[in-house]
């Protein structure tokens, strides 16, 4: 029963250009959508919204039961705005129930718990936060995490602004983010997981924040995650996957939860034969290792060499899945979609860092 409402109205001229990718970005959120004249409505779970369209605006209602509800309808909606309307500045000021709310539903503070090593080559990181229910999500899996550092010991964490997405209240203080993949998470004991790649320890530095928190950080040490961010993987008989250590958290996720009839091969690219790990995985997926043995991270040819060597069976329904460094998810990504021409419904490859690059985020 809704008890909390507001709306928002925006200018918008060229909305007809691309409502549809916001309507097909909204309704992946689990929404039921009904489109009529000038008028689509989305029932979320947790929430409903309603978009009425009229010539150069657009108006936005949101309602939900109660104010967490309110809260991620409106960080949905303003979040798809932001990005496809993007180029026609959007304003948007909410009124109604939580029009000055300042909490970020996205936003938890966390503590870590504990840590230790998976592998020689991996450090998996426990932390502690409250209300963790939203980060429940195995088709978004994904986490900004929001490092305090030597230069910003203690980071302003970020608000809801007058449009209901991330405000910093201060520049200065805003912490280092770098995107990070939830390996496990407990709602109930109130813990998520993060494995994170040692790659080099650069602690005080501009780089490497993430990887030299993950080696140093102690019992309490707060770190802040929004969230979660991700695409699904799409249902398909066959699957073709590869990834070095940075995808190995979401692969492994990702192999846990698949039907076990399933079939296909998943290559994993690792340091050397002792950075291998047990993953749950079903009996029809072949699970093969790649080591780099000596040679830099980005810099061996196998995993390419081996996704490209794959051939895909052609009575099936399939899906191709890569994440690891840049060059090399360009590389897959051109021959998945331009040499062998399978579209978005079939692939999924992203760039999970790039070689002499500090924070970068996948496009
Ligand atoms: C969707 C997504 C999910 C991700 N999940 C995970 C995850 O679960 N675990 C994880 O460890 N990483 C993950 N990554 C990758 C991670 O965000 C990057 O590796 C990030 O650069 C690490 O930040 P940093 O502060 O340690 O290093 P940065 O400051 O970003 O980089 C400093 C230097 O280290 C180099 N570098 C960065 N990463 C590596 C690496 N892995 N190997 C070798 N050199 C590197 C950079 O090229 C740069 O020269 C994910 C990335 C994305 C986009």
């Amino acid at each position: 029963m809704t008890s909390l409402a507001c709306r928002t109205e925006i200018a918008l001229l060229r909305l007809p250009e691309y409502l549809h990718q916001i309507v097909d970005r909204l309704a992946s959120f689990d929404a039921t959508v009904t489109e009529g004249v000038n008028m689509v409505s989305f029932e979320f779970p947790y929430g409903s919204a309603r978009f009425l369209m009229q010539p150069g605006l657009l108006v936005m209602e949101a309602s939900a039961p109660n104010v967490e509800g309110l809260r991620r309808v409106k960080e949905l909606l303003g979040v798809a705005i932001e990005l496809y309307a993007k180029s026609e500045k959007p304003q948007m000021v909410w009124t109604g129930d939580l029009a000055d709310d300042t909490i970020l539903s996205s936003f938890r503070l966390m503590r870590l718990h504990s840590a230790w090593q998976v592998t020689p080559g991996m450090r998996r990181v426990r932390l502690e936060g409250d209300n963790l229910e939203r980060f429940d999500n195995p088709n978004s899996m994904h986490i900004r995490m929001l490092f305090p550092t030597a230069a910003v010991p203690e980071p302003v964490w970020p608000i809801a602004g007058s449009n209901g997405l991330a405000f910093w209240p201060s520049e200065e203080r805003r912490p280092v983010s770098r995107v990070y993949t939830i390996r496990d998470l407990d709602v109930t004991a109130g813990h998520i997981d993060v494995d994170f790649v040692v790659h080099g320890d650069t602690e005080g530095s501009d780089e490497g924040v993430g990887c030299a928190w993950a080696m140093h950080a102690v019992k309490g040490d707060v770190v802040g995650i929004m969230g979660p961010l991700g695409r699904p993987v799409r249902p398909a008989d066959w699957y073709i996957m590869g990834c070095d250590e940075t995808g190995l958290p979401a692969l492994s996720r990702i192999l846990e939860r698949l039907p076990p009839q399933a079939r296909g091969v998943a290559f994993v690219e690792v340091a050397a034969a002792d950075d291998e790990q047990e993953i749950a995985h079903p009996e029809g997926i072949e699970l093969r290792w790649i080591h780099r043995n000596g040679v830099p991270g980005g810099e061996h040819p196998e995993l390419v060499r081996s996704i490209r060597a794959v051939e895909w069976p052609e009575d099936v329904t399939s899906f191709g899945w890569f994440a690891s460094e840049n060059e090399a998810t360009k590389e897959v990504r051109e021959y998945w979609r331009n040499t062998m021409a399978y579209g978005r419904d079939k692939t999924l490859a992203a760039g999970y860092w790039k070689r002499g690059v500090a924070g970068v985020m996948a496009g």
